[in-house]
């Protein structure tokens, strides 16, 4: 059984965030530490650790997670100059919170996609 993060506390609203979406299958929540004047982060409610623990069960939430990140963005205003969806897999791909999430950036350019 993976460990729980923090994530699983916001998601049972067991401790303070900016929330700003939630339904049955995800959670969308203001980043803590925003890279970006639009930083939005959006979980499966459920533990997924990583995108290499993805499988077939997780399909409908992995889905949510895009439309919802659409929905955000519309929201936001950043739709239509557009953003970046960022999602970061274990050490070399710089995760730090290993349940699976979703970066929604935005508001302003991002510049390049890497910086090495
Ligand atoms: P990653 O490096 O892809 O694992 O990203 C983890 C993100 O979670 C970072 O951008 C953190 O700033 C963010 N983060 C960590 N703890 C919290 C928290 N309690 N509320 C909101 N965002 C958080």
């Amino acid at each position: 059984m993976a460990e729980e993060t923090i994530f699983s506390k916001i998601i049972r609203r067991e401790i303070p965030a900016d929330i700003v979406y939630q339904d049955e299958l995800v959670t969308a929540f203001r980043d803590i530490s925003p890279k970006a004047p639009t930083h939005v982060l959006i979980v499966p409610n459920i533990l997924v650790p990583t995108a290499n623990d993805v499988s077939e069960a997780h399909e409908q939430a992995m889905g949510r997670m895009f439309t919802v990140a659409a929905k955000i963005a519309k929201k936001e205003g950043i739709a239509e100059d557009g953003y970046r969806l960022i999602m970061n897999c274990n050490r070399h791909g710089g995760q730090e919170v290993y349940h699976i999430h979703m970066h929604l950036l935005g508001g302003c350019p991002l510049g390049p996609m890497l910086s090495l």
